[in-house]
């Protein structure tokens, strides 16, 4: 009797969107306390993070990831928090990678800890990874981390994972007016030329705890004018429908850069992105303020058809599009922490 090809569903969302790519959080802990994610004030030493009984289990996870690429998605991507934290995240990362369909398996981390495991993550069948850098002027970046973590380490462990052959390997640059716009040249130049792709993302309203305001926002519009200014770039075409950042390439051939404008320029109308908390809640947007618990089907013996059937509903009706749809009024909502999702 010949094998049974599984056909993927074709699952999409009330405005037409597959559920293509899947961020799952492996843990809330982090080492850092970036102050636009995780500030000292609210994450501090009497922080309750979630126990170890509460986050999913390897085995939980890539059930539910078998369960989603059987719904269309292609990419995962692991966070947290810091997901290096998580004890034995080669193991996970192993067991992913044997999932058929997968085509992209990912990873964004701090690179805090990436010199260390970067040769052991590439083993275990991770394909690249992202690693967040806001300055490359220490004094900046510590203020910005906010536990005094040197530049010097995480440019380690991005030549690590490079050399491990994690490429890509994408640069996160979170840019915050008065803060560290003024390296945003310095960061173009260091890795102009060197294979990596550095991104700005714009200050988000996420979770409840940064105190965003609009004003600290530097739009990617005069983002992409001060690169020009002094590197030239022009456009270039997404790799694919859904894409996070939008492409620049320097016009002298020394590679390219990201923006991702999700307050400026949102590109809710064609994401493809779900995500599950560490400890197994399903959230359909970055911005959500309620997820649903995909963990108490896991452990109630739910089968792998009825934890399907009720994230084909919670995707059916999804209808978010909390960038496009961002005032005053929606600032202040209950949202989910990103610390908690992932980015
Ligand atoms: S705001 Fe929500 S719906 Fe819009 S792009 Fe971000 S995650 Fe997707």
């Amino acid at each position: 009797m010949g094998s049974v090809t599984k056909i993927p569903l074709v699952l999409v969302d009330r405005l037409q969107r597959p559920v293509r790519d899947l961020r799952i959080s492996v843990t809330d802990r982090c080492n850092f306390r970036c102050t636009y994610c995780m500030p000292k004030e609210i994450f501090g030493r009497d922080y309750q993070f979630l126990s170890r009984d509460l986050l999913l289990t390897f085995e939980e996870i890539t059930r539910l990831a078998r369960i989603f690429v059987d719904r269309g998605v292609r990419k995962i991507r692991l966070t947290g928090g810091e997901p290096l934290l998580r004890k034995g995240i080669t193991e996970l990362i192993a067991m992913l990678a044997e999932i058929p369909g997968v085509e992209d398996l990912t990873l964004t981390t701090n690179g805090s800890l990436l010199a260390r495991k970067a040769e052991a993550l590439a083993a275990a069948g991770l394909d690249r990874v992202t690693v967040s850098l806001d300055s490359l002027d220490d004094e900046v970046f510590m203020a910005m981390n906010d536990v005094g973590f040197p530049v010097a380490r995480v440019l380690e462990g991005i030549e690590a994972a490079a050399a491990a052959g994690l490429t890509p390997v994408k640069v996160n640059m979170v840019v915050k007016r008065g803060v560290n716009d003024g390296s945003i040249e310095d960061m173009a130049e260091h890795f102009r030329g060197s294979g990596h792709i550095l991104r700005f993302i714009e200050y988000m309203d996420v979770g409840n705890t940064n105190g965003w305001r609009l004003d600290d926002v530097v739009p990617a519009k005069e983002i992409v004018e001060r690169i020009d200014a002094v590197f030239p770039i022009e456009p270039v075409e997404a790799n694919y429908v859904g894409e996070v950042a939008q492409r620049w390439r320097y016009k002298d051939g020394a590679g390219e850069i990201g923006v991702i404008a999700s307050v400026t320029q949102a590109f809710c109308a064609t994401c493809t992105r779900a995500r599950l908390s560490a400890e197994g809640s399903l959230y359909t947007c970055l911005f959500a303020t309620r997820g649903t618990d995909l963990r108490a089907l896991l452990r109630s013996g739910a089968s792998d058809e009825e934890i399907g059937e009720t994230i084909d509903a919670v995707w059916a009706s999804r209808a978010d599009r909390y960038s496009e749809i961002r005032s005053s009024n929606t600032v202040g909502l209950p949202k989910v922490e990103m610390s908690y999702i992932g980015g």
